[in-house]
């Protein structure tokens, strides 16, 4: 993968087409787009990245209002943070693709996806409640890689158990988003037909014309 592409940091609101992945975890790992020709990281500051968290459902608001307070309080430990999770996220493209292309990952990414994992597992509680038992995230959870952990612990439990074959990245230019394809026929090409497929159906028709008129010269 051609991870020595200058990344471009942009402000972004986050909008319901930015959520393709069939995961939120996957969907963190789409905060950057383009990655196959002019990368685009849409996480600027950690304030961003609770927006996001919020906006994929990852944790509740009450939570990331803590989490706001603190980061206004501490914006340094914010920041490094922020520059933790965006180190895992990178590990988890990486992950990913090596998954898709049926090649073993790198030994560190997968050890880093560990870390956060466990610290995931932790952020958990099991509550005893109307005889059954409930998985919660803990109301004292309250710490700036929180939502690292989580997308780990997302990775791990919902991404990772499935059949890889069901992993796959957008074959559109300018995208490498990756998804879960839950499609039937599990034949689904793109992120989103409406956008990468239509620029590729609309590309090879250019492709064809061009190619009918230099046939005709
Ligand atoms: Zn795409």
């Amino acid at each position: 993968m051609k991870s020595y592409l200058p990344v471009r940091v942009e402000s972004h609101r986050f909008a319901t087409r930015d959520i393709i992945g069939g995961d939120a975890a996957l969907d963190f790992v789409n905060t950057v787009t383009g990655r196959d020709q002019s990368p685009r990281d849409w996480i600027d500051t950690y304030n961003r990245l609770l927006e996001w968290a919020v906006f994929v459902h990852l944790l509740p608001e009450s939570i990331l209002r803590a989490l706001a307070k603190k980061a206004q309080a501490e914006p340094r430990a914010a920041a490094l943070a922020l520059a933790r999770a965006k180190v895992l996220r990178e590990a988890l493209f990486e992950l990913v693709t090596r998954i898709i292309s049926r090649s073993a990952p790198p030994k560190r990414a997968l050890a880093l996806l560990h870390r956060y994992w466990i610290s995931g597992i932790r952020a958990h509680e099991l509550r005893f409640d109307d005889g059954r038992v409930f998985v919660n995230l803990r109301n004292d959870a309250l710490d700036f890689d929180l939502i690292a952990s989580l997308i780990a612990y997302r990775m791990v439990e919902q991404v990772l158990s499935l059949p890889t074959e069901r992993l796959h990245i957008c074959q559109g230019s300018n995208c490498s988003w990756v998804f879960i394809d839950s499609s039937k026929a599990g034949r689904r090409r793109w992120c989103d037909m409406a956008v990468c497929g239509n620029a590729a159906k609309s590309r090879r028709f250019q492709q064809r014309l061009r190619q009918r008129r230099s046939g005709r010269r």
